[in-house]
């Protein structure tokens, strides 16, 4: 097998190629996942397994055939490329997966469930569990291990819709219930790096030092606003500059927070314009994504497809998972 799949061959019109039948999806998927040949899951022997061959029939358990079942020649085991994936033990066939993980990879502003169901001709909860599944493999991974260094931005803001009067209700009592929905995102942004987001349901200095303790390199320039925890939070890192907003300061010289600004446009753009209100429950995992496709920014559509498919691996994620969370 290892049939090589470039990265610049991925876009919808081949990926309808590749994925003709069950089957071909299958492949496209080992080939994906295992370059260097099948990987087992129980062992990790590499590229030392047979393909059972089941001649049309049905396989054990009365498993359908489109499934391809490898044995291990080391540990005897069998598996398929699907174990520990997010893809495994879906009533879902996996070219549909792959189509919506393309969607998901090849649209700055994200894809709405509802055009999932619509594209895919599936149930909107299909659609809802398959987004937040391909979510769930967005997050973290090998891009997300490196501490953020040089200039590093922090800037926090707010999401959530506002909320509507009721009658009867004052209207501190509605600007009270505006304040309830909304959501604290904070964002650190290395200058022409990466960036990490975290949602709070306040904004604290016990979780802005958690942040920074966690993601920020001690030898980084931290750049905030004039935000009063940062002032003794800064004092972690080597440099710590601040922009004064209230006075009407928004660049001085190399200090101002421009980029985590720009990312938080593009976050409410897309929450606002394509998922029109996210709930605070769901809403890291939206941030998982947001973060994914700002730090693959410079991949091609084609290599963040590879990218989201390789990163669904140890990411089983249980329907009862994702609405109890
Ligand atoms: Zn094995």
């Amino acid at each position: 097998m290892a049939r090589k799949i470039e990265p610049k061959d991925i876009n919808i019109v081949s990926l309808a190629a590749h994925l003709r039948d069950e089957t071909a999806a299958w492949k496209f998927m080992e080939e994906l996942r295992w370059p260097d040949g099948p990987i087992c899951p129980h062992c990790g022997s590499i590229d030392n397994s047979t393909l059972i061959n089941t001649n049309g029939r049905k396989t054990r358990l009365g498993r359908p055939t489109y499934r391809r079942e490898w044995t291990c020649h080391d540990c005897k085991k069998q598996f398929s490329v699907l174990v520990g994936t997010i893809y495994e033990s879906s009533k879902v066939p996996l070219f549909k997966w792959l189509l919506a993980q393309h969607m998901m990879c090849s649209n700055k502003n994200g894809v709405a469930a509802l055009e999932i169901k619509r594209t895919l001709n599936v149930a909107y909860k299909t659609a809802w569990f398959i987004c937040h599944r391909i979510r769930y493999a967005m997050e973290g991974g090998p891009l997300h291990d490196a501490l953020l260094s040089g200039v590093v931005e922090a800037d926090e803001t707010w999401v959530g819709g506002v909320a509507k009067a009721k009658p009867g209700e004052t209207r501190s009592q509605t600007r009270r219930r505006t304040l309830d929905n909304k959501t604290a995102v904070v964002t650190l942004v290395e200058r022409g790096g990466q960036v990490r987001s975290q949602a709070f349901e306040r904004v604290t200095s016990a979780n802005l030092d958690h942040m920074l303790s966690t993601h920020v390199d001690p030898s980084a320039t931290l750049m905030t606003d004039e935000r009063r925890e940062y002032a003794t939070l800064g004092r972690t890192l080597a440099d710590h500059q601040t922009v004064n907003h209230r006075a009407g300061e928004y660049a001085r010289n190399h200090a101002h927070i421009n980029t985590a600004e720009g990312y938080f446009g593009q976050l409410k753009r897309s929450i606002d314009g394509t998922h029109h209100h996210v709930s605070r429950r769901h809403l890291n995992r939206y941030l998982s994504e947001f973060d994914f496709r700002y730090n693959t920014r410079k991949m091609s559509d084609g290599e963040r497809t590879i990218t989201a498919v390789r990163q669904a691996k140890g990411k089983r994620l249980m329907y009862d998972k994702v609405v109890k969370d």
